[in-house]
């Protein structure tokens, strides 16, 4: 076939109506929030939001940042809390030097 992937498309939270390409998702929800005020945000991720108290509460249980927010919860490995995990590129990123 000789379909091309669109780009990402994802729905407002707040109104199923509102379709957009994902990298708007965060300009649209601050303008649209405001027309419901009644809402629920993700304590994890303040893109997560729901108009439904009960899909808010399964996501929270299952919301993929948590992991990123707690990582203690989610490793065995007891670390010496000085020792800082930094990437070797963590210094070297962009052309700063001229
Ligand atoms: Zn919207
Ligand atoms: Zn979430």
């Amino acid at each position: 076939m000789p379909y091309k992937a669109p780009m990402k498309l994802v729905t407002c939270p707040f109104n199923k109506c509102h379709i957009f390409s994902q990298d708007r998702l965060q300009p649209h929800i601050i303008k649209c929030e405001r027309k419901y005020p009644n809402h629920f945000i993700c304590p994890f991720y303040n893109l997560h939001r729901f108009m439904d108290e009960k899909d808010y509460k399964e996501h929270v249980l299952q919301c993929d940042k948590k992991k990123l927010i707690e990582p203690w919860l989610y490793t065995k490995v007891t670390r010496n809390p000085v020792q800082l995990d930094i990437p070797d590129n963590f210094h070297h990123t962009g052309n700063w030097e001229d």
